[in-house]
């Protein structure tokens, strides 16, 4: 295996994020955990939905993949099912990912295809300038909740850990190393993994900065005694500590995991060679096509 260091996964270009926003130290975590991995940039695809997140391929050098909003799952497990060889990751925003994208997050989970599923969690919608997301804060103003958000908030920790996916977690963008080494397990993780990371929007979202988080987050892995990992219900009562007392107190770490047999371990079609492997030369699909006519 050839020796993988960070600057094979660095571009040139300078990416077009407001300076100050958590997605710089997103995008760094990301190349070096893949580094760190071994995984060669031609073994990697990352594909995103619309949003700041979506701009996130561009700046790792890999193959990528920015599709319509709150589509990045069904790409990520179309390449995955094509080639299980390939190390793919999902990527999306709260907005993209949370809403116009619920479904195939729900679904998509619980087929527990081997992807990683990375969420920048900004709670607003930042490209379009401002507006009320998914995971927007009880109370928090926003262009299109001048009174305040009263709807509540998704819980996408919750919904993973209930729905399925068989890694669960949640990272800082304030904290790029541990942020990392959660990319790192969450990559390595053979199934469906959601890592989600508070990423502070620092030009729209002026309730969850990165000071708001810094005095309210603690990590699961030093607690005593040790979060266990493989205990649903104590990761779910962990999930639900951000609401239950009232976003002072924010976990991070992995929630949950657990091994179980992944969507492509199940297909006899691509157990001895990937889809694109396989000799489609003396395959007729016309009568399909005559189907539909
Ligand atoms: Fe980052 Fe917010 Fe600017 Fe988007 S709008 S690049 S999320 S600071």
């Amino acid at each position: 295996m050839l020796m993988v260091t960070v600057a094979d996964y660095n571009v040139k270009e300078r990416p077009q994020w407001c300076p100050g926003c958590g997605n710089f130290a997103l995008a760094g975590a990301l190349r070096n955990a893949l580094a760190e991995l071994g995984i060669e940039p031609h073994q990697t695809v990352i594909s995103s939905g619309i949003g700041c997140s979506g701009k996130l391929p561009h700046y790792v050098m890999s193959y990528g993949f920015e599709g319509l909003h709150g589509r990045t799952l069904p790409v990520a497990s179309g390449i995955k099912l094509a080639n299980p060889k390939l190390t793919v990751i999902a990527v999306g925003g709260d907005g993209d990912g949370y809403g116009i994208g619920a479904g195939h997050f729900l679904h998509i989970m619980r087929r527990n295809y081997d992807l990683t599923y990375i969420v920048h969690d900004n709670q607003v919608y930042g490209l379009t300038t401002g507006q009320a997301s998914p995971t927007s804060q009880l109370g928090m103003k926003t262009k299109t909740t001048p009174y305040g958000v009263v709807e509540t908030p998704f819980n996408p920790l919750a919904a993973a850990i209930t729905g399925g996916a068989t890694f669960v977690a949640r990272a800082f963008a304030g904290d790029m190393a541990h942020t990392k080494e959660i990319f790192k397990q969450a990559i390595a993780h053979r199934g469906f993994a959601l890592v989600d990371v508070f990423q502070p929007c620092v030009t729209f979202n002026r309730l969850n900065t990165y000071e708001f988080f810094t005095k309210r987050i603690y990590k699961l892995e030093t607690q005593n005694p040790k979060h266990d990992t493989s205990n649903k219900m104590l990761a779910l009562e962990k999930a639900f500590e951000q609401m239950a007392s009232n976003y002072e107190r924010l976990p991070i770490g992995v929630f949950y995991k657990e091994e179980r047999q992944t969507f492509e371990d199940t297909l006899p079609q691509i157990k001895e060679k990937t889809l694109l492997e396989q000799d489609i030369s003396n395959v007729d699909i016309s009568a399909a096509y005559e189907d539909m006519m």
